[in-house]
């Protein structure tokens, strides 16, 4: 038994962020505030698409950080309540648009997003209409209802998952990530692997999620390193583009496993950014759910044209190495005492969703072998 359901609208294709005016236009509302990574003000993006909002978007907000913090939603949310927003558009990577997803939300409460940040607290169902603009490939974030915040303070990053999260659209336009340095190309796209991998064998994993995660893979392997090493080529953003946005499809319903829940204290703990945290133990979990596979990881291997789940999991570690992207812990010089903190703190709810049970032994073997 199954349900599949995707309620934001989605426009894909270079050159579309023209479009914006004509999406606000359709939600009715007068009165924007786009919510940019501070990156785009200073490169005349934002500025750009307010103008292209037929200045439905009146304002930016862009205290934005990577891994965003919850005290940054409740400033967006103080700003929409005070200058009475009625549509939100994010602009930037997954955290610009989980700041604006859950800023949509909390702005039309008194609350502070810290009641549901890691509290199980119940989200209210009301939020203002957003339109989210990703410029990464990415977290799928557009097509997500998940929002990933950081509570600095107490040390604490974990998501968020509601269905007032769904954007309402999704403008896809693959010429905004040209200007991703390769460093960001790169950590961002290997998420996207994460994210069509972990959705595959994720325990509430379903065929048309499953459909998708083949596919947005295969592009992964296929467009991936041209993107990397040829910034501007359009074919290979365009296919990391939709690799993105197939893999956010991929995962939204069955859920990130093994490598995410590792990824929230290697991010948090150590700074290492948040795609290529994910990343980093990907080959490792192909390996261990490779070893008790009851026969659909193979078939996945081997629709992306491996002969085995191992030739996979030794391809994932070769497009690492091409990358650039870290394969281990050497360099942070880690102590007994902090390999058993990321153990411990790795035993993050997105672990229970691996098809494998993940013991604490695993863990420490997997780390001890990275450091
Ligand atoms: P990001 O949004 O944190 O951006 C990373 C860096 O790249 C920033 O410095 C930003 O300024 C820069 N950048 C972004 N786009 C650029 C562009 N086109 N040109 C130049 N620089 C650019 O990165 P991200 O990987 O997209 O998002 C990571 C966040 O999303 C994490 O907090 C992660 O946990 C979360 N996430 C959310 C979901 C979801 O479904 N909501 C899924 C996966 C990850």
């Amino acid at each position: 038994m199954w349900n599949y359901s995707q309620p934001v609208q989605i426009s894909f294709g270079k050159g579309r962020i023209s479009e914006i005016g004509d999406l606000a236009a359709k939600i009715g509302c007068q009165k924007g505030l786009l919510v940019s990574d501070r990156f785009f003000v200073t490169n005349g993006l934002a500025d750009e698409v307010i103008e292209k909002s037929q200045r439905t978007l009146s304002m930016i907000f862009s205290d934005v950080s990577p891994n965003p913090d919850v005290t940054e939603v409740d400033l967006c949310a103080e700003v929409i309540r005070k200058n009475e927003i009625d549509f939100v558009a994010a602009l930037g990577g997954g955290s610009a648009m989980d700041l604006a997803k859950a800023a949509s939300m909390i702005a039309l409460t008194e609350d502070s997003i810290r009641k549901y940040h890691g509290t199980g607290e119940a989200v209210p169902s009301e939020h203002l209409p957003l339109i989210a603009i990703p410029t990464t490939s990415g977290t799928g974030s557009e097509v997500t209802c998940v929002s990933v915040l950081t509570d600095h303070e107490n040390g604490k990053k974990s998501p968020i998952v509601s269905n007032s999260f769904y954007p309402i659209y999704a403008l896809i336009d693959p010429e905004l990530t040209y200007s991703m340095p390769p460093k960001v190309t790169a950590g961002t796209g290997i998420d996207v692997l994460c994210h069509a991998i972990e959705g595959f064998w994720s325990k509430d994993h379903q065929p048309i999620c499953d459909a998708c995660a083949v596919h947005a893979t295969k592009l992964v392997f296929d467009y991936l390193y041209t993107a990397y090493q040829e910034p501007s080529n359009a074919l290979a953003r365009e296919k990391m583009s939709e690799a993105s946005v197939i893999a956010g499809l991929a995962f939204t319903l069955p859920k990130t496993t093994a490598s995410h829940a590792c990824s929230f204290p290697l991010t948090n703990l150590h700074h290492i950014p948040h795609g290529e945290a994910c990343g980093l133990t990907l080959d490792h979990f192909v390996r261990i759910n490779g070893q008790h596979d009851d026969g659909r990881l193979k078939q996945f291997a081997e629709a992306l044209g491996f002969s085995d789940v191992e030739e996979m999991a030794d391809a994932i570690c070769d497009l690492k190495l091409k990358l650039g992207l870290r394969t281990d812990l050497k360099d942070l010089d880690l102590k007994d005492d902090q390999v058993e903190e990321l153990v411990k703190i790795s035993r993050h709810p997105n672990l229970y969703n691996n098809p494998v049970e993940i013991t604490d032994e695993m863990l420490r073997d997997m780390y001890t072998s990275m450091v």
